[in-house]
């Protein structure tokens, strides 16, 4: 069976007008005599306002019922697209992950896929019905509905690939692929043909939610190839593939940036083995994940001063665990929500000398203070004030080429 999965997002299913759209784009792979199998997300809004309303109900809101809540968007905009190609002549119905069943473990909010039942889905192919599956959606063993993490419908769509064995994978969205950077920060960015997994996973995990960094993972493992392209405008969209089908000349691919770091300042830890374990024991306890750390070499040799970031949601609770912690004495914690990390990333640093270098004078041009730094083989991460956001983006788009 010729295959293809195409995973919508929600603003290509934002509006009627919009699942009318998609419809006609489903028609067109039909026509072609393709086996269709739809992944929807919810309409664009729907999932960030059933965010909200648990938050109103209680700054706790049970996670299970957090599940069950925030993944009904995706059941209205499944039933939309089903119900349009009903009305344009094609068989099709929408199937909730519970339905198929799509199991995953119960880490809610969160889960993993561990396994597609297929054998629904195949069925209705083979009467030549479109199924149109609920992205984001799980369900446990014991029956209870999880969700994917957020932007998790693109994780969806790509288990199901690899469980159907499809011959194509498309993510269709808002933009015309994987661009150089976020275009809504700088406007210069220019869309990426082709790029590695490597490349896309480090993107997607720095900030870059074009594509969620789950199924960016999972298409690396299972090796398939996967087209991200825009539903508003013919385009080819961009590859993400092995390393060895790119050719590439650019020293870096793109530019991500996050937008929910925190960053946290001990002043004056004394000085001595095992300060830091007991710094940041508690955290890894409570699953509070530290990303980039800085400590200064103490002048004295007695006190130093340690800086380390986190997501700015685990601020409050970082906060607790640290005025509690009576394992580890300093001068005073200073804390800062305003910053943001902007990472350059390419497989092209590998063998490039002096990239580092190029970045760091970047940004100095345009006077932005560097508050941290981390790096890894193919990318190069600094923490800055976020209102440099925009400034040092553009400034390091320019410097290397990536405006051409
Ligand atoms: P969907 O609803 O289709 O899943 P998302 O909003 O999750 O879409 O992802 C698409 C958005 O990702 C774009 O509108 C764009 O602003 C943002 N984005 C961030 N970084 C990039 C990038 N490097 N390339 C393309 N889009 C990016
Ligand atoms: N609707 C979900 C979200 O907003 C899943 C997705 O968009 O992929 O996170
Ligand atoms: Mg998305």
């Amino acid at each position: 069976m010729k295959i293809v999965v195409i995973k919508f997002g929600g603003t290509s299913v934002g509006s009627i007008n919009r699942i009318k759209k998609v419809a006609e784009i489903i028609a067109k792979y039909k026509k072609n005599k393709y086996k269709v199998v739809v992944v929807s997300s919810a309409m664009s809004g729907v999932t960030n306002d059933l965010v909200k309303k648990s938050e109103k109900i209680s700054d706790d809101f049970d996670k299970t019922e957090y599940d069950t809540l925030v993944s009904a968007g995706e059941q209205i905009s499944c039933s939309l697209i089903a119900g349009r190609l009903n009305h344009i002549g094609y068989v099709s119905k929408s199937m909730m992950a519970w339905q198929i069943p799509i199991q995953t473990d119960d880490n809610f909010r969160n889960a993993n896929i561990n396994n597609i039942n297929i054998r629904k889905i195949i069925n209705y192919l083979k009467i030549g019905g479109v199924p149109i599956i609920a992205g984001f959606q799980g369900v446990t063993k014991n029956g209870r509905i999880t969700t994917l993490g957020r932007g998790g419908s693109d994780y969806s769509a790509i288990v199901l690939a690899k469980s159907l064995k499809a011959i194509k994978c498309i993510i269709y969205t808002d933009v015309i692929g994987v661009m150089t950077t976020d275009p809504k920060i700088n406007n210069k960015a220019k869309k990426i043909k082709v790029i590695s997994y490597e490349e896309m996973l480090e993107m997607s995990s720095l900030g870059s939610k074009v594509m969620q960094s789950n199924s960016v993972q999972d298409a690396r493992l299972n090796r398939i190839d996967v087209i991200v392209k825009s539903s508003f405008s013919k385009n080819s969209g961009t590859l993400i593939t092995k390393r060895k089908n790119i050719i590439n000349n650019k020293v870096i691919t793109g530019i991500s940036v996050t937008k929910n770091d925190a960053k946290v300042t001990l002043v004056g830890v004394v000085d001595k083995p095992g300060v830091a374990a007991s710094i940041f024991k508690p955290l890894y306890i409570n699953n509070i994940n530290v990303d980039m750390v800085v400590q200064n070499i103490s002048a004295d040799g007695h006190k130093t001063d340690i800086t380390f970031t986190i997501n700015s949601k685990d601020l409050n609770k970082t906060q607790n665990l640290l005025k509690f912690n009576k394992n580890v004495k300093y001068n005073k914690i200073l804390f800062d929500r305003e910053v943001s990390k902007v990472s350059i990333i390419g497989v092209g640093m590998i063998t490039t000398p002096g990239v580092t270098f190029r970045m760091f004078q970047s940004l100095s041009k345009k006077k932005i203070n560097i508050l941290a730094i981390s790096t890894s083989e193919i990318k190069i991460s600094v923490l800055i004030k976020r209102k440099h956001i925009r400034k040092a983006v553009v400034s390091l788009h320019r410097e290397f080429k990536l405006d051409q």
